[in-house]
């Protein structure tokens, strides 16, 4: 399996990293089958986080493969805020790991100011985790959070963190943007390493799981970490990494316009239909903030709408959004015809209606598409 530089670690990672979350769905027999296969095909990137199951992944990660920890690269994470607590996590995380030292330690899920506050204020997270690597027991101080890019963007401006890991995928790319065009080469520039999740976005983009993966293994990341707990989607997963070959531009665009998940509803932020001073895609971007552009008004399958109605929110940004369009000059009159407006898109949105919709979720003023 191809390996990449993790930034300034040096440390060399196997493209698909093993991601120990979903190990507590099954048993420690199975858990080591799956983690010892994976190694066994060239795999050495192993992560896992203390609040998993409360340290179940931890120790069934320990049990399976500590007795081969030289052949792997292991990281965990750490949510505890404060210096006492964070410290104690770190030794327990250890002692269930069955190891003197971890490769990586993460300040876990940094989703707002106020944790990150928190975690570099005297007595914080990061004084714990500084005195870990001290002593040994971890080499690098890394970063994680889904979504709320400002959040992390500030994180790497405020201290020089070695990795950084968050959420890329090609649906997401278009309600959040800035997380590849702005954080990714901010951390390629400071030499920070960056690693990838939810590629598949929490099992949205199942119809197309392939390109989805390929697409974020083709971003200039060292590792994509995936969650796998049936010897299937190892066996899956560890084939597409062994044929890995990065998606060209035309792949891409074919991705783009095809896939499923996008269709005819979101906007694929291309700037065409911005004409006489009126901006949609300004609208667009923040319905994508509301709700990932996730609900078109259409009826689906059960399976799908209770898929989309588990997800949509889950960056949590809604009133975030509805306060950015109340303040801004660029709304939507719903008594006006927008449809001259549907011919500019390269994807065959229906603009009139989406901005309706837009204009639904926004407002809060009562108005019903
Ligand atoms: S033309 Fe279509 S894809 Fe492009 S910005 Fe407008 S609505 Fe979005």
């Amino acid at each position: 399996m191809e390996k990449r530089t993790l930034g300034k670690t040096g440390l060399s990672l196997s493209i698909v990293g093993f991601g120990g979350f979903h190990l507590i769905e099954i048993g420690s027999k199975e858990a080591a089958y799956l983690l010892n296969t994976y190694l066994d095909r060239g795999g050495n990137y192993i992560e896992t986080a203390a609040s998993y199951g409360d340290g179940n992944s931890e120790q069934k990660v320990g049990r399976a493969v500590a007795h081969r920890r030289d052949d792997y690269i292991l990281a965990t994470k750490c949510e505890v805020r404060d210096a006492k607590g964070a410290s104690a996590i770190i030794d327990r995380s250890l002692k269930y790991l069955k190891t003197d030292h971890v490769d990586v330690l993460f300040m876990h899920a940094v989703q707002s100011k106020e944790a990150l506050d928190a975690i570099l204020a005297p007595k914080g997270e990061m004084e714990a985790a500084e005195k870990a690597r001290k002593a040994g027991k971890v080499r690098f101080i890394a970063i994680s959070g889904h979504g709320h890019q400002p959040v992390l963007q500030d994180a790497v401006n405020r201290y020089p963190f070695d990795i950084l890991m968050t959420g890329f995928n090609y649906f997401d790319r278009f309600n959040f943007p800035d997380v590849e065009s702005k954080l990714l080469p901010s951390c390629l520039e400071k030499g920070i390493g960056v690693l990838g999740m939810k590629s598949v976005g929490d099992g949205y983009l199942y119809r197309s799981w392939e390109p989805a993966i390929r697409y974020v293994l083709s971003l200039p990341i060292a590792s994509l970490v995936l969650g796998m707990n049936s010897r299937e989607m190892l066996e899956k997963d560890l084939k597409l990494a062994e044929r890995f070959k990065p998606m060209s531009d035309a792949e891409r665009e074919k991705l783009f316009k095809k896939a499923p998940e996008l269709g005819d509803y979101v906007c694929r932020m291309c700037g065409k239909c911005h004409v006489n001073g009126f901006d949609p895609e300004a609208i667009f971007r923040l319905e994508a903030m509301y709700d990932r552009q996730m609900d078109d008004r259409r009826v689906s399958d059960t399976a799908q709408f209770a898929l989309r109605e588990r997800l949509r929110f889950w960056f949590n940004q809604k009133e975030e959004a509805q306060a950015a369009y109340t303040a801004t000059k660029t709304k939507v009159d719903p008594d006006k015809d927008y449809s001259s407006l549907n011919k500019l898109c390269p994807y065959g949105i229906d603009i009139e209606r989406k901005l309706k919709i837009a204009h639904d979720k926004l407002s809060g003023d009562g108005y019903i598409f």
